[in-house]
């Protein structure tokens, strides 16, 4: 047996398990491959994932609040999991190789290149690493806002592009919200509330935009919803949770990720 896991603080709600097993489903290779989700607490991090790998796990994908330490409890990194400053996805192959899919998985989900484009990425956290990194790689001029200021200027020294206190929604190409606002804490809908905690404006929303939303969850967030009932191309968190997952499917299995069947099952669990 192949085994994969992911291992986050809290995990219960991740969705990569069955989508996962729905890929090994589709592919017929669900006898030999299996991906279960792991509890870890900080402490026990590097710990428990060096005996993953001494027992035979293939690999790991890597979510909150254990990115950075992936990366630092591995022997090798990829280029990009060095350059973005974390790991998402770890290989077991006699050393523990770190990689990160976040930006490369951000990139598949867009319906274009971001080259040129002016791009307004809202976070300074663990995810918007991975989104600057991927957008100022391809080229977009990138701005950054935080609700902590002193963190946006932080990531623009430290990975590059501009940190911005005020902005004008309708003036950006592509908008994506890598702040956790929209993350549901209650079943229901905010009704449109949570856009007061960004600094954009329903209104400035229009048809010629792309807006990513990386938060995800049973509704559409209030931004997403914003910016779709205005004409905008919305790519949701799903999209993206997707993306970075076919991209760790293929460093492990050396396989072509079947795309849709991953898609569903992230929308029906
Ligand atoms: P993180 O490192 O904890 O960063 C959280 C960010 O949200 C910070 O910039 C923080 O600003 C901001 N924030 C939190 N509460 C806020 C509020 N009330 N008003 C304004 N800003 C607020 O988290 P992360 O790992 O970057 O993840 C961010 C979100 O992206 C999460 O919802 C996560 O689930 C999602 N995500 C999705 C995918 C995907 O594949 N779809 C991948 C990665 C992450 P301060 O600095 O001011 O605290």
């Amino acid at each position: 047996m192949f085994r994969l896991a992911v291992i986050g603080q809290p995990i219960a709600h991740s969705r990569s398990p069955a989508m996962h097993r729905a890929a090994f489903e589709a592919l017929g290779i669900v006898d030999e491959w299996s991906y279960e989700a792991i509890e870890m607490a900080p402490e026990q991090f590097a710990e428990r994932t060096e005996a993953l790998a001494d027992a035979g796990y293939v690999g790991a994908n890597v979510t909150v609040p254990h990115k950075r330490a992936a990366l630092e409890i591995a022997e090798r990194a990829t280029d990009v999991a060095r350059e973005i400053g974390a790991a998402n996805t770890l290989s077991f192959a006699g050393q523990i190789v770190a990689d990160n899919t976040d930006g490369p998985g951000l990139l598949a989900a867009l319906p274009k290149s971001p080259g040129g484009m002016r791009a307004l990425v809202l976070g300074a956290g663990g995810a918007s690493r991975a989104v600057v990194w991927a957008l100022l790689r391809e080229g977009a001029a990138v701005e950054i806002w935080n609700r902590t200021s002193t963190r946006a200027r932080a990531l623009a020294d430290e990975l590059g592009g501009a940190a911005v206190e005020e902005i004008s929604t309708s003036e950006y190409d592509l908008i994506v919200n890598a702040t956790s606002v929209g993350l549901q804490a209650s079943p229901a809908p905010s009704g449109g509330d949570d856009l007061k905690a960004l600094p954009v404006v329903a209104d400035g929303f229009h048809d010629r935009q792309v807006v990513v939303d990386l938060v995800y969850g049973s509704d559409e967030t209030d931004l997403a919803s914003a910016a779709r009932s205005r004409g905008a191309n919305v790519i949701d968190g799903l999209e993206v949770l997707v993306h970075q997952g076919a991209e760790s499917f293929r460093i492990w299995t050396g396989l072509a990720p079947p795309l849709e069947a991953m898609r569903r099952a992230v929308r029906e669990s």
